[in-house]
């Protein structure tokens, strides 16, 4: 039984200006759980992940992670985002370094991670996402599901104890978001705690061991994957649920 909190938030707000973003959030996330966080585009799933790995600071609640309330005025967030690591719809590697170097960039730098160290770890990586031969390569000779599992490569090196991926897969042409989600889910079966946001419904339903739905800001509705998909309790994630079939 995981019953370690790596995640918990509690009532958590977030505006742009005028605009409320996150209204109230409250979520725990135990280890080892994958959490799909869905709803429609503008619902505040981005901003809720962002706020989670502190590239946006939020406007009241709290954020504990691994039991510890995060202040961002006097924590370190670099030490967090060690833990908490972050896959982007757009991959973000650098263009002038190979694979390896993209990979072991992080870890060396600001980990301090010896680098005869890294390359190894980097290389076990990069055979684990089935990109053993491409470590010499520049990402511009990759497709981009290539690409996105360097990404993902590149965030495991960290050694985070949570992974957060935010639609990894929408940028990519149809025929290459099978090799992703057949990593992310790889992943998770190593007990990797996950919160992932995706379009990808059937990947959720065999995947996530919960599912999160947000709509204008709020969670609407959040269950188990056969309970939510089977029998949503509210109105507006019955409507969601139509909407994306
Ligand atoms: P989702 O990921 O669910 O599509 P987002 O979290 O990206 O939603 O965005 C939620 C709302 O916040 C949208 O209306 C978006 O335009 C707005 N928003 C997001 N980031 C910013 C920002 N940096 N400045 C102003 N508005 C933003
Ligand atoms: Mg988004």
């Amino acid at each position: 039984m995981d019953t370690k909190e790596m995640i918990k938030v509690n009532q958590l707000n977030k505006s742009f200006g005028d605009l409320h973003v996150l209204k109230n959030i409250d979520m725990t996330v135990f280890e080892s759980d994958v959490v799909c966080l869905i709803g429609a585009s503008g619902s505040g799933k981005s901003t809720l992940l962002r706020c989670l790995n502190f590239l946006e600071k939020k406007d009241s609640g709290n954020i504990i992670i691994e039991g510890n309330e995060v202040d961002p005025a006097t924590d370190n967030l670099n030490k967090i985002r060690e833990k908490v690591g972050m896959v982007f719809q757009h991959f973000n590697l650098f263009p002038h370094k190979t694979v390896l170097e993209n990979i072991i960039e992080a870890p060396i730098m600001v980990k301090g991670v010896d680098k005869k160290e890294a390359i190894s770890k980097a290389r076990q990586l990069l055979d684990k996402v089935g990109l053993e031969d491409k470590s010499d390569v520049y990402p511009s000779k990759l497709s981009g599901g290539q690409k996105q599992r360097v990404a993902i490569a590149r965030a495991l090196a960290m050694e985070p104890d949570i992974m957060l991926f935010d639609e990894p897969t929408s940028a990519l042409d149809p025929e290459l978001v099978g090799e992703v989600l057949a990593t992310m889910k790889e992943l998770a079966q190593d007990g990797m705690t996950m919160v992932v946001v995706t379009h990808e419904m059937e990947f959720a339903r065999e995947v996530a061991d919960w599912i999160v739905y947000m709509n204008d800001g709020k969670i609407i509705e959040r269950g188990k994957p056969e309970q939510f998909f089977n029998h949503p309790k509210e109105e507006r994630t019955q409507e969601f649920l139509k909407s994306t079939t």
